[in-house]
């Protein structure tokens, strides 16, 4: 008997992918491309996609620098910290300090001087900066046996923050070592950058159900990236699992509506599914569940659900998972991707998520995709997404638990 998990090729989500080798960071051409792709792949798997344009804000860099004044001159490459506002036009020099992990007394230290710390700098982090009376910081990011490229220091963004009265650059790491090993004393710190608005899109193509239409069922995945590298793991590889399950649905008629979304600018803060809830708001009342996923693909790695909803949810999941066979392990928490968008809009919703190398950097690439792992994550998506749109009475409450609501509400109030 043929099974629906033969109509699952994990050479075709492959094919799929070879498309995309590109960097696609939100608001840019190659992110507009990609939507171009997936739209064009929807007509020839016999579905009318649509755009929904958006805009989002983001910071953009026109200087970052920092130089050693004093005992010696030299100039280091740095990366700003967006979101932390701009040092005056000429910079400002200060006295350094290595502060190592930011401890109470090396920050004791820090009044009036460019402080250094390891690790990206967090709410809390910042928060103790500024008490400290620091005017500037710097982190430090990489290995010391980084060469070539990966010698560029890492890119952040300040998160949670109202106020951003102190600026700081990220530096690699080997960088730092020469700054404190050379004693530098002085340092010059400049950083500006400024708000800009961008236009991303969602790109949506429904299914209506034959016998439920008023009851709605996403399948969801961002297709943008972020701009070190061409993200095919994170998460074109969550992109082309979606598309094979359009092709099933296409054919095997559900009795519920389906709709599938591949989410532009996810990786500046959610911001298409953000921009989804907002502009679906009325017919937000038929969604019942929401099944994202971000982060697939790569051969070695576990098959996670991380299921925002009652717990009863995840017990049904389980059982499904039991009757078909195909092990994953299940999470019952909010999780940092775009099904939270849909939680925290009181729709139950969970992100299929699976364990790999190289997220954020120029490794994340289509060589550590296997066929063999994109069919196994569409399968187990391909089961729980068909039970749920055919099953008769569909099994849990649109609610999401009190606990769990504050969470969310914590989590989008700092983003
Ligand atoms: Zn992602």
């Amino acid at each position: 008997m043929k099974s629906d998990y033969d109509e699952i090729s994990g050479k075709r989500q492959y094919e799929f992918m070879e498309k995309f080798k590109y960097i696609r960071e939100a608001g840019t051409e190659g992110e507009e491309k990609a939507g171009d792709e997936i739209l064009q792949t929807l007509a020839e798997s016999g579905l009318t996609g649509s755009s929904e344009d958006f805009l989002f804000s983001t910071y953009e860099i026109t200087e970052e620098r920092l130089i050693v004044t004093q005992p010696y001159e030299k100039e280091y490459q740095v990366t700003g910290y967006q979101r932390c506002g701009s040092t005056p036009k000429n910079g400002i020099t200060a006295p350094f300090l290595y502060a190592e992990n930011g401890d109470d007394i090396s920050l004791s230290y820090a009044r009036g001087k460019i402080v250094m710390i390891n690790g990206p700098v967090k709410k809390a982090v910042y928060q103790e900066l500024m008490d400290a009376g620091a005017v500037g910081f710097i982190t430090i990011s990489g290995t010391p046996i980084d060469k070539g490229e990966d010698l560029k220091p890492a890119g952040y963004r300040l998160k949670d923050v109202d106020e951003t009265p102190i600026q700081g650059v990220n530096i690699h790491y080997r960088d730092a070592m020469e700054l404190v090993e050379k004693g530098a004393t002085h340092v010059k710190l400049i950083l500006q950058q400024k708000k800009v608005r961008r236009s991303s899109r969602n790109i949506t193509a429904k299914i209506e159900g034959s016998d439920q239409p008023d009851e709605i069922l996403t399948l969801s995945a961002h297709y943008d990236s972020v701009p070190q590298g061409p993200g095919a793991y994170d998460n074109l590889a969550g992109a082309a699992i979606i598309m094979e399950l359009a092709r099933y649905f296409v054919k095997n008629a559900p009795r519920r509506t389906i709709e599938f979304i591949w989410f532009g600018a996810e990786e500046v803060g959610l911001c298409g599914s953000q921009a989804y809830v907002k502009a679906h708001e009325a017919e937000l009342d038929k969604h019942r569940f929401n099944m994202n996923v971000d982060l697939a693909g790569q051969l070695i790695g576990g098959t996670v659900l991380g299921v925002t909803a009652d717990s009863r949810v995840c017990e049904i999941l389980s059982y499904m998972m039991h009757e078909a066979g195909m092990g994953v392990s299940i999470k019952n928490e909010i999780w940092g991707s775009d099904s939270n968008s849909f939680a925290w809009k009181g729709i139950p919703a969970m992100t299929l998520n699976r364990d790999g190398f190289g997220m954020h950097t120029r490794f994340d690439t289509i060589d550590l995709i296997s066929p063999w792992s994109l069919r196994r994550s569409a399968g187990v998506l391909l089961c729980i997404a068909k039970n749920l749109a055919n099953i008769e009475i569909f099994p849990f409450k649109r609610e999401i638990p009190k606990e769990m609501e504050k969470k969310l509400n914590t989590y989008f109030d700092e983003m």
